[in-house]
């Protein structure tokens, strides 16, 4: 870690099922912009960013690798967790069977990342629940996964937790923040 804490550039990994909205959350945090229709993942899509940490006043410029979310392209990501500090581990809100493969996909980061990364859990889509401000202007899916049972799943991991969505944007540089907020700490007290 401690090349990490000298220049303060922070590898991310983004992993969870297919069209849970990895690539988008990576295209609304480097680019501000949502796809309703984006290419499907057919790799590993790369984005950087600059932000910052407010308290601390410091900079950090993380680089993100998005994964393919399907099981034919699990070799290839592998490679991928190797210098992962953080991880956004990516379920949709109205699909539950991506919330149950969570579990596989935290397998897979506990089995080839770095112990000390911290991963954030990500409920992404909260704009198509009718629980969500902006479901109004969106079809409403019905949510599959309470916040309450994300939560309580993320603290039984020792996952950091938050509810997301690409589309609106809501939440998405938070969760970059509040992974890297730690990832800092943890470099600070000489994990
Ligand atoms: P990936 O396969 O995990 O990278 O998923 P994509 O980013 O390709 O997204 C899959 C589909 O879900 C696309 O049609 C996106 O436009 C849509 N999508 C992604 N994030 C959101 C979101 O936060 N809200 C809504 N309503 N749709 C989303």
């Amino acid at each position: 870690m401690s090349g990490i804490a000298r220049n303060y550039v922070l590898k991310f990994i983004i992993t969870g099922d297919a069209a849970v909205g990895k690539s988008s959350l990576l295209i609304r945090l480097t680019d501000q912009r949502f796809l309703a229709n984006p290419d499907p993942t057919l790799g590993v899509e790369f984005g950087s960013k600059l932000i910052t940490i407010p308290e601390d006043e410091k900079v950090v410029k993380l680089q993100c690798w998005d994964t393919a979310g399907t099981e034919s392209f699990r070799a290839i990501t592998r490679s991928y967790y190797r210098g992962a500090a953080g991880c956004l581990l990516v379920y949709d809100v109205t699909s539950r069977k991506s919330f149950l493969n969570a579990r596989n996909w935290l397998k897979d980061v506990r089995e080839h990342a770095d112990p000390n990364l911290t991963c954030i859990l990500v409920g992404n889509k909260v704009d198509l629940c009718e629980d969500s401000g902006d479901a109004a202007n969106n079809p409403i899916r019905t949510r599959e996964v309470p916040r309450e049972e994300g939560e309580a799943w993320a603290r039984e991991e020792g996952l950091l937790f938050v509810e997301a969505s690409a589309k609106s944007g809501q939440n998405v540089e938070l969760a970059f923040i509040e992974a890297s907020r730690d990832i800092l700490n943890k470099i600070k007290r000489g994990v």
